[in-house]
């Protein structure tokens, strides 16, 4: 082989290209060939076949098979399959009324064209730390579905990802679906993502959701994102919010814990000194934004 042209935009490597029609069968399929990659939208697995970062001898696609497809209102929880498109999550007037948080955290992932592709089963499997889906999955309290050759097993979302693209996962497993479930109507919640440019993925990212009885905080989860190796939940943020009424200069004091707690690196999108200080402001308005939307929930 030639030395490698990193600006070659075609994948240039043989690989054998399998459609399994069932979760069984795809399974079977990587346990039969140890590192054979699964493909759902593609949108992080080709560019990375085509940089050769990843030279998997077989890739097996995932959208041949219905059931990882469904998306179900099943009355105190959503189950979205692993295989559900971005777009169609985007676009679901289930998840919109339902998840409001997952909802605007996938319609901040790349472009439409990326969405239209892209899966949410693919968003958490990247395990990126700046994965705007997976930061709603943890901060709803999502359970991960999975399957392998020793049948099906559930993690919580939060133990799901182990470090950049590392996740619990072993090399003949599956995600099959995520279990949503639906906040109580008096939650408020709020996603904000910055990057570089609009099409970017994030700099920094935060998913708030607060419980509220008026003023009072029933329940909290902070959830930050891009600034360690994985999605974090704040603890100590949300300890210093339940129970308490919420006043300003209980957010405040909340956002500098969240901005006392994380520890970034720098990278080249952004300085830790610049992340820490936007996470900040980003508390301040997350918070506020999802205070406002659970007292009126009521
Ligand atoms: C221009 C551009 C902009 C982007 N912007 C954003 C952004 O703003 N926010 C963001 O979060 N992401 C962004 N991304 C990253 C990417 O588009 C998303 O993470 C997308 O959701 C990946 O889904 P996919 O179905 O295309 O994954 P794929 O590329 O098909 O798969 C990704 C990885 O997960 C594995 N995999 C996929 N499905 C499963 C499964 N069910 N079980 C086990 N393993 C599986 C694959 O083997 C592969 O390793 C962007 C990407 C591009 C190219």
């Amino acid at each position: 082989m030639n030395p490698i042209n990193k600006h070659n935009t075609h994948i240039v490597m043989p690989f054998e290209y399998h459609q399994p029609a069932t979760v069984r069968a795809a399974v079977e399929i990587l346990r039969k060939h140890p590192g054979a990659k699964p493909l759902a939208g593609g949108t992080d697995l080709v560019p990375k076949m085509k940089q050769r970062l990843l030279e998997p001898k077989h890739v097996v696609n995932l959208k041949k098979i219905p059931e990882l497809s469904v998306v179900e209102d099943r009355g105190d929880a959503v189950y979205i399959g692993a295989a559900v498109r971005l777009r169609e999550i985007e676009k679901s007037e289930t998840i919109r009324r339902r998840l409001p948080l997952l909802s605007s955290c996938v319609r901040s992932i790349g472009s439409v064209q990326i969405r239209n592709m892209g899966t949410l089963g693919g968003n958490v499997c990247n395990a990126s730390p700046a994965a705007d889906g997976a930061l709603g999955l943890v901060a709803l309290e999502a359970t991960v579905h999975i399957a392998g050759p020793g049948g099906e097993r559930q993690v919580e979302a939060k133990s799901f990802f182990e470090g950049p693209g590392l996740t619990v996962l072993g090399e003949d497993e599956l995600v099959t679906g995520f279990t949503v479930p639906v906040p109580t109507e008096d939650t408020g919640t709020c996603f904000i993502s910055v990057g570089r440019t609009a099409l970017d993925i994030s700099t920094i990212s935060i998913a708030v959701a607060l419980t509220m009885d008026g003023d009072r905080v029933k329940d909290a989860k902070v959830v930050l994102g891009s600034v360690a190796p994985t999605p974090i939940r704040l603890a100590d943020a949300e300890k210093q919010l339940k129970g308490k009424t919420l006043t300003e200069k209980l957010v405040e004091d909340t956002a500098m814990k969240v901005s006392e707690s994380i520890k970034p690196i720098t990278d080249i999108r952004g300085t830790a000194e610049y992340r820490r200080e936007a996470s900040r402001g980003m508390a301040v308005e997350a918070i506020t934004k999802a205070w406002r939307e659970g007292r009126t929930q009521r």
